[in-house]
């Protein structure tokens, strides 16, 4: 039978493993970390998967998700904005969602192996990944390991050998001054921090910042002090709420550079093939997407009569494109009103004055619902 194996169980390694395994394919997912764990995320998940989920059995409703219909932004001065959101979306934590998917995934026959993937080479007509602890043969492999792995260096790709900016932290609060229905933006120097509701009452805050903001003030909290608190709306989140985690979650070096979907024979899927900028809310969804894509793409070249490699790569790498580049490139784009203050200003001043202009930005960086 032929083997898929998935490297990273993020939303794209484990949905498309649970779908290949549905399938009837031999599915191996490696993951380095432990569930249920945190990792760095906004956690507000686009509505445009909600039809997906439910058809697959893997919307999370059992597991409370919170409701989202309305979008705050705020400019550095504090000057604040608010539109309805299009699609709208739930709040979740990936320590939930991952979990219960992580479940799903045992249930539907995937094998997990806990470990690291090191390197992955084609030799002949299969490939072998090298983990921690042995070598897998199979015939297809998807490349699920996020934003930035030891991987991308050991694959040689092109955008690891450049310096990325931007440093990322997540917080779970607990913080009874926003509201539920609501995910809001706050901008501060060279950067923005977003507060959601998630599940048990907790809400989270994640903040993208340029590391120069870090460096500066030498520790997380001064710089939380002295620079995130310049938004009056940030400094009354971080005096008066009540912060659950002993320490922040951090990521450093998180790159929107582009990448390409197919790379040394690996299928790309989710942040491997391409980073949107947090600040769309899409990352999940496109995740999740990707994560359809991928399977769906495999399961009919290797379950068809002849099995042709370069058709696989060539379909996957045209879809993949003509659903996602577009939205990655218009989130770079928007990226670029955040971070100064004057621009900052300026963003608030477009949702306030010209919503028409404000609702063609967001739609240009989501799909639309999909099953
Ligand atoms: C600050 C910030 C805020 C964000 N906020 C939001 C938001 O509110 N909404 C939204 O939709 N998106 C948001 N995103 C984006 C979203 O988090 C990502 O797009 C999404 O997690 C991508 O999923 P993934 O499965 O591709 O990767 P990940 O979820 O990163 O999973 C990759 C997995 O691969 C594993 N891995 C890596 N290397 C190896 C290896 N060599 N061997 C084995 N395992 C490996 C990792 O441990 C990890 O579990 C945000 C991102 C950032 C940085």
């Amino acid at each position: 039978m032929s083997q898929v194996i998935i490297i990273g169980g993020g939303l794209a390694g484990l949905v498309s493993s649970i779908l290949l395994s549905r399938n009837g394919l031999a599915t191996v997912l490696i993951e380095k970390k432990k569930y249920p764990f945190h990792r760095v995320c906004g956690e507000y998940i686009s509505n445009e998967v909600v039809p997906f989920m439910k058809h697959h059995g893997l919307y999370p409703d059992t597991a409370d998700p919170i409701r989202i219909s309305k979008f705050t932004l705020t400019a550095v001065n504090g000057r604040e904005a608010h539109l309805p959101l299009d699609l709208g979306g739930f709040g979740i934590s990936r320590y939930r969602l991952d979990h219960f998917l992580f479940r799903k995934a045992t249930a539907s026959g995937v094998q997990f192996l806990n470990t690291t993937v090191n390197s992955v080479s084609l030799e002949g007509d299969r490939f072998r990944v090298a983990t921690d602890h042995e070598t897998l043969e199979g015939d297809v492999v998807i490349g699920a390991f996020g934003k930035r792995s030891k991987l991308d260096k050991a694959l040689d790709r092109s955008f690891i050998k450049r310096r990325s900016p931007y440093i990322g932290v997540k917080y779970h609060i607990e913080y009874n001054r926003h509201p539920d229905d609501t995910v809001a933006l706050h901008n501060f120097p060279e950067g923005y921090c977003g507060i959601s509701r998630i599940e048990e009452g907790r809400y989270n805050l994640c903040y993208l910042s340029e590391r120069t903001n870090l460096k500066d003030h030498g520790q997380i909290p001064k710089m939380e002090e002295q620079v995130l608190s310049r938004n009056p709306w940030l400094e009354d989140i971080f005096s008066s709420a009540r912060f659950l985690f002993d320490k922040p979650e951090v990521i450093n070096e998180i790159s929107f550079e582009t990448k390409r979907p197919v790379e040394h024979n690996i299928l790309m899927c989710g942040d491997a093939a391409g980073m949107i900028t947090p600040l769309c809310g899409n990352g999940m969804a496109i995740a999740i997407h990707s994560a359809k894509l991928a399977a769906e793409t495999v399961t009919r070249h290797l379950k068809g009569a002849s099995f042709s490699r370069d058709a696989l790569e060539m379909e996957y790498a045209a879809q993949w494109n003509a659903m996602f580049k577009t939205r990655l490139w218009a989130g770079r784009q928007i990226q670029q009103l955040f971070g100064a203050a004057w621009l900052s200003n300026a963003a608030v001043g477009i949702c306030r004055n010209i919503s028409p202009l404000a609702n063609y930005l967001m739609k240009k960086t989501h799909g639309k619902p999909f099953r």
